[in-house]
């Protein structure tokens, strides 16, 4: 017996709707505020990650899935959908065409991480790319897509915490950066070991970590907002006033740095009360240098990746309504050999008007027929036995009421609509 690979999971057939609903919302989301989807592969040249997502970050450092191929290049399984968008809207010129260039993807993404709840090797993110807008109008927009999408699913704004924060720029964070590394080499000895590593080429990301005596540190740490230069700080004060006016509620949090090296000013995660210590849903902000970083033109950007493994924990946690698929329309039983002739035809003619039609394929006896019909939830069973052949009509079967009578083919049409 051959296992699945540790962190990841099957959808069956009998969860599969809940997948089609959240991605339905994605794209309905997607279409109300006019992005297309853009698709690109799952695996990349690993350069592209090491440029892009950074290498002071935890995916570069131990999370990617990364391997030679045949011809010795070496790939890596994509960790995150920014960086492959950056470098298609290269790659393509996507940059010429009337900006802004808004795109969404929904993709597999995967990490090595020590599976836990909400923390899997293969996950799935619905995410949003702005590019070629740099106003804090553009950051407003990315938090209102991600917004939106929650609600659609849902979760409505009281399971829900906006928390904001700008990280600043090339321009001021390197002042920033000062001050924490003066900070945290005074108190190193109480940090945990990865924090200690991270003091010299990251101390951002201390602001991070998760660990209780890194957390008790940090909360004493100094605040970027102070630091801020003034055009950072007006971004951010411009986009405080455009989520006030768009009437939705936030929470400056000076703690949200975001784990990948490529943000820049605007960082934000909505975080749900309603999965514990995994209850970010989504993560997103401005990237300006990324696009340049990955070897194009100097290009704004901002976006959000959310996951939908913990999109749909939350909905279903908070029991929020996903509908169930119906059974089919018609279940056609055959009754004797030729009935199956006859099934097909009819199966054919009614799936061509659009109808969800089953028939029977093993050749079961009518009481196991009926007993699987039942159990699929089928609306309408119809019989096919020698009788009905002769009289060229069908017996129907309303499984609502349990009442059986003889239509010719029209009727049942009909009675379908
Ligand atoms: P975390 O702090 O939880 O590790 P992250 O900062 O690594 O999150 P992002 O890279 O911003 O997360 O990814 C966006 C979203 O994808 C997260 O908010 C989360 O919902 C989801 N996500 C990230 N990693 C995983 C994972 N290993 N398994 C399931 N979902 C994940
Ligand atoms: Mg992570």
């Amino acid at each position: 017996m051959i296992n699945i690979p540790k962190g990841t999971k099957d959808v069956l057939p009998a969860d599969s709707y809940k997948w089609h609903y959240v991605e339905d919302k994605a794209m309905e989301v997607a279409k109300e505020f006019c992005i297309q989807e853009i698709r690109t592969p799952v695996f990349e040249h690993t350069e592209l990650f090491l440029r892009g997502v950074g290498d002071t970050t935890d995916i570069v450092n131990k999370e990617m899935y990364t391997f030679n191929d045949k011809g010795g290049r070496s790939i890596t399984l994509k960790p995150e959908g920014t960086a492959g968008v950056a470098r298609a809207f290269i790659e393509n010129g996507l940059g010429e065409m009337p900006q802004p260039t808004k795109m969404y993807y929904i993709t597999p993404v995967f990490r090595y991480e020590r599976p836990q709840a909400g923390r899997l090797r293969e996950h799935h993110q619905f995410g949003v790319e702005i590019y070629g807008a740099s106003s804090a109008q553009a950051d407003a927009e990315v938090i209102l897509i991600a917004k939106a999408m929650l609600n659609k699913c849902g979760i409505a704004d009281e399971m829900l915490t906006l928390k904001i924060n700008s990280i600043g720029c090339p321009q001021c964070r390197p002042r920033y950066n000062a001050a924490l590394k003066e900070y945290f080499a005074a108190h190193i000895e109480e940090m945990c070991p990865t924090c200690r590593e991270r003091l010299e080429k990251n101390p951002l990301r201390i602001l991070d970590c998760k660990e209780e005596r890194c957390k008790q540190v940090a909360a004493k740490a100094p605040v970027i907002l102070d630091f801020l230069c003034d055009e950072c700080k007006s971004h951010h004060e411009l986009l405080c006033g455009a989520l006030q006016a768009a009437g939705v509620k936030f929470e400056t949090d000076p703690h949200i740095v975001r784990g990948l090296d490529y943000y820049t000013r605007t960082v934000f995660e909505f975080v749900s009360t309603a999965i514990g210590a995994q209850g970010t849903v989504c993560g997103g902000g401005r990237y300006d240098g990324l696009v340049q970083q990955v070897g194009g033109k100097p290009t704004p950007a901002a976006g959000f990746g959310m996951g939908l493994e913990r999109l749909l924990m939350v909905m279903q946690n908070m029991g929020a309504e996903i509908p169930a698929p119906q059974g089919p329309d018609v279940y056609i039983a055959p009754l004797c050999e030729q009935g199956y002739e006859k099934a097909v035809k009819l199966a054919s003619a009614l799936r061509s008007l659009g109808f969800a039609v089953e028939r029977e394929m093993s050749g079961r006896s009518l009481k196991a027929q009926m007993k699987y019909a039942a159990k699929i939830g089928a609306k309408k069973v119809v019989f096919i036995g020698e009788d009905e052949l002769q009289k060229g009509i069908y017996t129907v079967k309303n499984m609502a009421d349990g009442t059986s009578r003889p239509m010719t083919e029209e009727e049942l049409t009909e009675a379908l609509k």
